[in-house]
């Protein structure tokens, strides 16, 4: 009999969000409010460059306010303290976001702790952290307002994907701060029995052949391969792995034309840490391109409109004496 696994598709989820949070917009705007988002983005990382540009471009599209700013490479870390004191005081601000990875003469934990936690839109301050970690079962988005977006995006698209989490073995791989602990215990707060493999696991296939949900965040293409899944299993992959090797791409995409043109034409794709074999067997998956990555900027968007609610205290009847 043949098997067709379902594509979670990112993309879709992503603009369902985005019209959400573009409708929230139009009613908060109602009330004079036009929420905020400052981007710090520091020197000329070609990757970051592009994420930021995304984010700015997203922000217009949903009539959300946004800044940019761009010191130098040599900015020191009391300059950028000082940049981000400037953004905890002004009001037309209600999230800011520090575009990862910083120079490394520059201390990063002590920038993300400097972010006052209420516009920590990505969700990375210690008190949003603790927040998360505080949170009880109260369903599959169960959490803090302010969680970090791509975690929060893997979320999201179980649940308005119907894939049922709690009672489930849900095993993930990584154990980073921004995807592989937020995603853990998001699964936990929605009452999956979850397990955290990383690279000292000893025999990781034991685990991973019993998750029902598996989230794949290690950063190693297609590492995933289909003899350590369980069939049927749902497979959430994380990982953005850029390829330029003409066998990996043979071996990861045999017989799939598109990649093949694509690779002609840029000399290189992109491939997950779930080896594309194993989303054969799969119940459900998520595609790279066009899966969790879809997530992260929707959930940025809806973390921005979040914050500028919280921080306005009763918004209903601002916007409701807005209207009248
Ligand atoms: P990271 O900080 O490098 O963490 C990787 C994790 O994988 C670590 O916990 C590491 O274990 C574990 N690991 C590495 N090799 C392993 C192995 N052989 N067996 C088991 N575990 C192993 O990465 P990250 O920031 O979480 O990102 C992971 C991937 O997701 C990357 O491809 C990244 O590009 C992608 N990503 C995508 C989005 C999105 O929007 N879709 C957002 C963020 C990241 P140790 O802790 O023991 O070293």
């Amino acid at each position: 009999m043949s098997h067709t696994p379902r594509i979670l598709n990112g993309v879709e989820i992503a603009a369902e969000i985005k019209g959400e949070v573009a409708a929230d917009v139009r009613s908060l705007a109602a009330a004079g409010i036009v929420p905020g988002l400052a981007v710090i983005l520091v020197g000329h990382v070609a990757a970051s460059e592009i994420y930021v540009r995304s984010k700015v471009k997203t922000c217009a599209e949903l009539g959300i306010h946004s800044e940019m700013l761009t010191p130098p490479e040599t900015v020191t870390t009391e300059e950028m303290l000082a940049l981000i004191a400037d953004l905890n005081a002004r009001d037309q601000i209600d999230g800011i976001l520090i575009q990862l990875p910083l120079p490394a003469h520059v201390d990063t934990r002590r920038l993300l702790e400097a972010v006052a936690p209420e516009k920590d839109v990505d969700g990375f301050h210690p008190i949003n952290v603790g927040r998360l970690q505080s949170a009880s079962a109260k369903g599959p988005s169960a959490g803090p307002a302010l969680a970090p977006c791509t975690p929060a995006g893997i979320m999201e698209i179980l649940r308005r994907s119907n894939i049922p989490v709690a009672g489930r073995n849900a095993v993930v791989l990584g154990r980073s701060d921004i995807v592989g602990k937020p995603v853990a215990m998001m699964l936990l707060n929605a009452s999956a029995t979850v397990t955290i493999c990383h690279s000292r696991t000893v025999d990781l296939p034991s685990f991973t052949r019993r998750a029902d949900i598996l989230v794949a965040a290690v950063g190693r293409p297609g590492f995933v391969t289909a003899e350590i899944i369980k069939p049927g299993a749902t497979l959430i992959d994380v990982g953005i792995n850029r390829i330029s090797d003409a066998a990996d791409v043979a071996r990861f995409f045999p017989d799939d034309e598109e990649r093949a043109a694509q690779f002609a034409k840029r000399g290189s794709t992109v491939v997950g840490d779930i080896d594309p074999a194993a989303f054969k067997i799969a119940g459900a998956y998520t595609p790279v391109p066009g899966g969790v990555g879809a997530l992260t900027i929707a959930m940025l968007m809806q973390n921005t409109v979040t914050a500028a609610r919280a921080r306005r205290g009763d918004v209903e009847r601002v916007v409701a004496a807005g209207k009248a």
